[in-house]
């Protein structure tokens, strides 16, 4: 199996928010390209691997996009205002490092510091904040970067006690990762498989919408991170079972979906058939590809498999490494056994 951390890695130093995917695409196809009988990108940008197979059409979906910061500004001292290219939390950025699409360094700041002890910190909003480039005037701003230009959190990932390792962008580059891992296990597959690295679902689950469509598969199993309700900084969401290093889950529902119940219980037959120990998951905020895929084509029976992850859409999520290898071997059980 590839290195989850190692890929981790890479696709890290590659990665740029939604619409801008080439970069991380690279690295993608880089591994994937010798593990299948196809490759393509279609008009928008998604990457897709197709994996004969005799059996019916299954689509395999991990968006590839990250969470990023947009240029929307440049005042006359030089300081660059933004918007946000999907769920940014502004009070979990503040004094986070950034680095823009061409290699310009910044520092996320809000307009007002808050005084010790003052909660002003966290209703900061989006509009009340600003990239500092270190630019001495807007003329030698705009020299560096240019309004339009993404920006994304400035971090390697690092492995951490417990097994676990902190990243950012583990949502959705781990579960990439994962994809790559299962790809290069899959011998002969008995569904006839389509590996989509979707663009955009971020701002909407855009990419693996268009895919499903073109595809027209008879099943689809995204790929992604869940929360968790075991950690403080997660009390709002303490009817979450899952936990950090309890195995991947299988998704039953989120915002986007409730899973199709031949899927749910193929994952869950897969998970119980190979031995590994999966965590069932009502994600009580948010949504994925699955919602997408679900609700494109004729309607398409749709699931999820996600890995467990602290601080999501933080520039320290923390998710467990055997919670992905575990991850990609149930997708590697899930694409080998008869849909
Ligand atoms: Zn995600």
């Amino acid at each position: 199996m590839l290195n989850i951390f190692d890929l981790q890695k890479e696709l890290v130093a590659a990665a740029l928010p939604s619409g801008l995917e080439e970069r991380q695409a690279e690295v993608i196809k880089k591994y994937a390209a010798r593990y299948c009988d196809e490759m393509y990108t279609d008009g928008v940008g998604n990457l897709i691997f197709h994996k004969k197979g005799p059996g019916k059409k299954m689509m395999l979906v991990a968006h590839m996009d990250v969470i990023g910061f947009m240029a929307n500004h440049i005042d006359e001292r030089g300081f660059v205002r933004f918007l946000p290219v999907g769920g940014i939390n502004p009070a979990l950025s503040i004094g986070y490092p950034v680095v823009f699409e061409n290699g310009v360094f910044g520092c996320v700041q809000p307009d007002e510091k808050a005084k010790p002890g003052s909660t002003a910190l966290s209703k900061v909003e989006m509009h009340n904040m600003y990239i500092d480039i270190g630019a001495r005037n807007k003329a030698e701003a705009e020299k560096l970067i240019s309004v339009g230009m993404c920006a994304t959190f400035c971090a390697e990932p690092v492995q951490i006690a417990g097994g676990n390792i902190m990243t950012p962008y583990a949502d959705n580059l781990a579960s990439c990762a994962v994809l790559l891992s299962a790809m290069s296990e899959i011998t002969y597959p008995a569904n006839d498989l389509y590996f989509v690295f979707s663009v955009q679902e971020e701002v909407g689950c855009r990419g693996a919408k268009m895919a499903a469509n073109a595809i027209k598969p008879y099943a689809g199993i995204a790929v992604d991170l869940t929360r968790t309700g075991d950690s403080p900084a997660e009390l709002d969401n303490e009817r979450m079972v899952v936990r950090l290093g309890g195995g991947p889950t299988v998704k039953i529902r989120d915002n986007s979906a409730i899973c199709d119940k031949p899927i749910v219980e193929h994952l869950r037959a897969c998970a119980e058939k190979a031995g590994i120990t999966y965590q069932d998951e009502i994600m009580i905020l948010g949504g994925t590809d699955t919602g997408a895929m679900q609700r494109s084509y004729e309607g398409v029976l749709s699931g999820c498999i996600s890995i467990p992850g602290r601080n999501i859409h933080s520039p320290g999520e923390i998710i467990n490494l055997s919670d992905a290898d575990n991850a990609a071997k149930l997708v590697v059980h899930a694409a080998m056994t008869e849909i």
